[in-house]
Parts: structure tokens; C-alpha cells; sequence
């Protein structure tokens, strides 16, 4: 057995077989490896170029088209961003706008690219009012009833092609009952409770019942009827410069309250001056809306429970249940990002940010919840009555933070929640 001997790069201490080092100058395979890998960043450096595919494009469907199609990620090649971002691109579209590149979208999903189709249906069912029924009946006829969320206030014909599918045993039965509950009319809703009565064959393979598909669109079968968990009004909360900020909000500002659990101090995830006539349409009757929760404890277990008393004042609820586990009390917790930031309150649309994989901003008061796990409504701990969504801080909207922050409210026993979903 021939002796090992010493990599010729000074400051490795490896050795190495003389085969290896005939046929490696003398270097280790490590050694090798590094110069390699520095041989290829220079390469890239020196040969990358800058590509605009928006270079002289103006018609505004081309610019979503190409903002909207995947690339293969290629290291010589570093793509120049949209000169417009996706939510005023969309904003600045006519209906003609939204129906060529509706047709876009079908002729995309007929070509063989249905991630292309499929981008392209969901941000124009979530960014804008357009009727998508030319698309979706493309989408239909293949059986195909993905992304849900396209599915939005879709026509009868629509649905009635979904149920078809499904009942044909065609049909990918979570996409078909989740594009159903995007649509959620008195169909749809007596489809599920019948479904969730005779138990087909097709449900018989799914892990929850029909109507509890209902969720993720933010309702649910309450006796007959259809009831929403979230409010058709939304203002989004964005950051501004100081000085211009909204005052009859606060977010997460510290109380004097201790957390019953990790001693840390509670905090209002929201504080509305219901005052302001602008949150009128959460109904909720007081001086203010006090969301109380302790930010740390929040992110584990089921979520933390509050309760509003008669005076206005929010204390934690003598039925919360302490999270299984929880972060040694030690352990320093960052402040909640949304805390002392500067912010307004603009009117939006409740769905506009509804589809998590869109990474729109999304903090927001009413509208729907951008869930970034599957849909999850707590239950009230004093009527075990599902709580409705009331807001959300969606702490990536602020640089170097990730995790939303998401209020529920029963309004009848004036009991808040709070919950987290993080990636
Ligand atoms: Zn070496
Ligand atoms: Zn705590
Ligand atoms: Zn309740």
C-alpha cells in the first residue's frame, strides 16, 4: 500500500493517496473542490448579465403576463424587476385588460402551462371584480378546479360543473369541494350538508367532512344558512412615514398586565377608537375594541383567549388553557414587529389578500385572512361557537420579520382570540 502524502496547499493539513494527488496537482479533494467552486463564482460574476423582458413592453396585460410566468432560475442570468408592482398593475387594468388576459390564462392552461393559467387566475380573482367564467369553463372541462380562490362568486353553469365532476368521481375532490366553498351559494351549501349526510364514495376518502370545507372561503352551515367568519369591509394597514399615522388605532402597545403563563407583558394585538366611523362595520358596541394577548404565548398551543367586560377592559379568560410547551421564561422575546411602527388604514379589498402564496402585504383590519397554514378558526371557550376574524398582522410586511398575528372575536360573549402561523 503506497504511503499517503501531504496536500500541497500549505494550509491544509490533509494527505492524500499518490494516485489522488497525480491526478489532483497534489491537492485533497477539498482543496480541489474550493478552487473549483471559486473558479465558477468568478466565471458567473464575470458572464452574468441583466435580462428586461419589460424592455419596451406598455401593454399592461404582456407586463403581467411576463410578471406572472416562472422562470427556470439560471446564474448568468439576473432578471430587471417589474417596473410596476403587482397590486397597481392590476389596479390600472380596464375590463378589457381583465378579459384578454383572462383569455391569456385559458389559452396558457389549453398550451400545456397550467402554472401559468393557474397564476394567472388567481391574482386577477383576488385583485380584481372581473368575471372569470370564459377561463373557468376552460378550467372545468378539464376537470381541473385549481387554485380554489379562482373559483370566487363563480356563475352557476360553474358550479353546477363542479358537482357534476365531483358526483362523476372525476374530480380531485379537495380541489373541487375547496373551488365549491370559494363560490359558496345556497347550492353549494346545501351540496355540502347533503354530502356530509349520505357520505359518497368520493368523501368516504377525504380526512373532514364536506361542509367543513366551507372554512377555507371563511363561512360556515349554521342551521340553513351560510354565515361569513370574516367582514366584507377591509382596511389594510400600512406603514408611513412618521407623523402621518392613523390615531384612532394602536397595535400591540404594551399593558400593565402580566401573562398568567410566561410572566411576559400582555399587549393589545389591536386597539380601536370605535369612535372613528370607519370601524363601524365590525359591530361591536363600546368605546374601544381591545384585542388582548401576550405575543409570546400566542405562537404555541391553541391560541390566547381575552375577554372585553362591561367596562371596556380586556383580561385574559379564566378558560384559556396554558400551551402545553412554552419557550424557557429566560429566554429574551423580540417586541411584536408592528409595535411603535407608524401606520394608516386605507380601504382594500376583503379577498385582496386572501392567497398566501401571492406574499402581498397583508396586515389588515376585517376582510378575509391570509392563512399561511391550513384555515383555522378557534372556537369561543365560553359558547364553543366558531369566532369570527377581525384582523391580522402579517409581521413580513416589515423588513428582517416573518409570522402573522391573527384576531377572532365572539361577539356575543365578548371574548377575543388570538393565534400565529408562521412558514
Ligand atoms: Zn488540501
Ligand atoms: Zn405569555
Ligand atoms: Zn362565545
Amino acid at each position: 500500500m503506497s504511503e499517503r502524502i501531504p496536500c500541497t496547499n500549505p494550509a491544509c493539513g490533509n494527505t492524500v493517496l499518490p494516485a489522488t494527488a497525480a491526478a489532483n496537482g497534489g491537492l485533497c479533494a477539498p482543496c480541489l473542490g474550493a478552487i473549483r467552486k471559486k473558479e465558477r463564482e468568478e466565471y458567473i460574476r464575470l458572464n452574468r448579465r441583466t435580462v428586461n423582458l419589460y424592455e419596451g413592453v406598455t401593454d399592461p396585460v404582456e407586463i403581467a403576463i411576463i410578471m406572472l410566468s416562472r422562470r427556470r432560475y439560471d446564474p448568468l442570468i439576473a432578471y430587471a424587476p417589474s417596473p410596476v408592482s403587482c397590486e397597481n398593475l392590476f389596479a390600472s387594468f380596464t375590463a378589457s385588460d381583465g378579459a384578454r388576459l383572462a383569455e391569456a390564462a385559458a389559452q396558457a392552461f389549453d398550451n400545456g402551462n397550467v402554472d401559468l393559467a393557474e397564476d394567472i387566475a388567481k391574482t386577477l380573482a383576488t385583485l380584481t371584480d372581473y368575471d372569470l367564467t370564459e377561463m373557468l369553463r376552460v378550467f372545468v372541462r378539464a376537470d381541473h378546479h385549481w387554485p380554489a380562490i379562482a373559483f370566487r362568486g363563480a356563475k352557476p353553469e360553474i358550479r353546477n360543473a363542479i358537482i357534476l365532476s365531483l358526483n362523476a368521481g372525476q374530480a380531485n375532490a379537495n380541489h373541487a369541494l375547496s373551488a365549491l366553498a370559494w363560490i359558496g351559494d345556497d347550492v353549494v351549501r346545501e351540496s355540502f350538508l347533503k354530502w356530509d349526510a349520505e357520505v359518497p364514495a368520493w368523501v368516504s376518502k377525504l380526512h373532514v367532512a364536506p361542509s367543513a370545507y366551507a372554512e377555507e372561503a371563511g363561512w360556515k352551515v349554521v342551521g340553513d344558512k351560510r354565515c361569513n367568519l370574516f367582514h366584507e369591509e377591509c382596511l389594510a394597514i400600512t406603514q408611513v412615514p412618521e407623523g402621518n399615522e392613523d390615531a384612532s388605532a394602536k397595535l400591540f402597545q404594551k399593558t400593565e398586565q402580566a401573562c398568567p403563563w410566561c410572566g411576559n407583558s400582555l399587549s393589545h394585538m389591536i386597539d380601536l377608537d370605535l369612535s372613528d366611523p370607519r370601524f363601524s362595520f365590525l359591530g361591536f358596541t363600546g368605546p374601544r375594541l381591545l384585542v388582548l394577548t401576550c405575543h409570546a404565548c400566542t405562537c404555541y398551543g391553541g391560541g390566547f383567549f381575552s375577554k372585553i367586560d362591561h367596562e371596556g377592559i380586556a383580561v385574559p379568560h379564566a378558560l384559556g388553557v396554558k400551551p402545553e410547551w412554552l419557550p424557557d421564561p429566560s429566554s429574551e422575546w423580540g417586541a411584536p414587529a408592528w409595535r411603535d411602527v407608524p401606520f394608516a388604514l386605507t380601504p382594500r379589498r376583503a379577498i385582496h389578500s386572501a392567497d398566501w402564496c401571492m406574499e402581498l402585504k397583508s396586515s389588515q383590519i376585517g376582510g378575509l385572512p391570509c392563512w399561511v397554514q391550513d384555515s383555522e378558526y378557534p372556537k369561543c371557550p365560553e359558547c364553543s361557537t366558531t369566532m369570527q376574524f377581525i384582523a391580522q398582522l402579517n409581521q413580513d410586511d416589515l423588513p428582517g420579520h416573518e409570522g402573522t398575528y391573527y384576531a377572532f372575536l365572539c361577539y356575543s360573549c365578548r371574548t377575543t382570540a388570538t393565534s400565529y402561523q408562521q412558514t
